[in-house]
């Protein structure tokens, strides 16, 4: 269970370095996501790995929370949004996230974020809201493309993911990520019980 909490710090860590290099950017570039609004969190299709969720595991763990929380995801019957996104406008586009400390990287680089083409270039990727709501500087940020550089999302990742190669191999569904990083914590929790007792023993 040591081993864990010092892979989650280390996780932590990076976590902030990650926010602080994308918000900078967004902030600069008058890309920054409008007050409220839950798009990204609402869709299934968003992605982490196990490893990035582990920080929220152990911190679900410390509240008393994970069985309970993992005996919910394990009831979701088909794919949907994050579970720990909570709606606050009837078609639930607006929404605030109830996790926003332990959040995974990819919820840190929405937004705007850099990617690399089939060519190789250096492009923008940017969310459909932020394009319909700021035009101008949508349109600046892709003319300077070249003289400033989107920070590149797949380096965020990496930085966290190389962390555990074994945790930071695969990306799966963001609530399935979840289940698996509890199973582990509980896992631990339970195993390192079982030494002490042991011990004691
Ligand atoms: S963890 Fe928070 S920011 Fe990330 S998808 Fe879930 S609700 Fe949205």
């Amino acid at each position: 269970m040591q081993r864990l909490r010092e892979l989650s710090r280390r996780v932590e860590a990076v976590y902030g370095e990650i926010a602080e290099t994308f918000s900078a950017y967004q902030q600069q570039r008058g890309l920054n996501c409008r007050s409220g609004c839950g798009e990204c969190c609402l869709q299934p299709t968003i992605e982490a790995t196990v490893l990035e969720m582990i920080p929220l595991a152990l911190h679900l763990f410390d509240q008393g929370k994970a069985e309970q929380t993992l005996t919910q995801l394990e009831e979701l019957t088909e794919p949907q949004g994050c579970f720990f996104y909570q709606k606050q406008s009837f078609d639930g586009k607006q929404g605030q996230c109830s996790v926003y400390q332990q959040r995974p990287s990819i919820c840190r680089l929405f937004g705007a974020a850099g990617y690399r083409d089939k060519q190789g270039k250096t492009s923008l990727s940017v969310c459909k809201v932020i394009k319909t709501d700021r035009p101008v500087p949508y349109q600046d940020t892709l003319i300077a493309l070249e003289s400033d550089p989107p920070p590149m999302m797949i380096m965020a990742k990496e930085q966290v993911n190389e962390l555990d190669y074994e945790l930071g191999k695969q990306h799966l569904p963001i609530n399935d990520a979840l289940q698996q990083a509890l199973e582990r914590v509980l896992f631990k929790a339970w195993y390192s019980g079982m030494n002490d007792d042991q011990q004691i023993a």
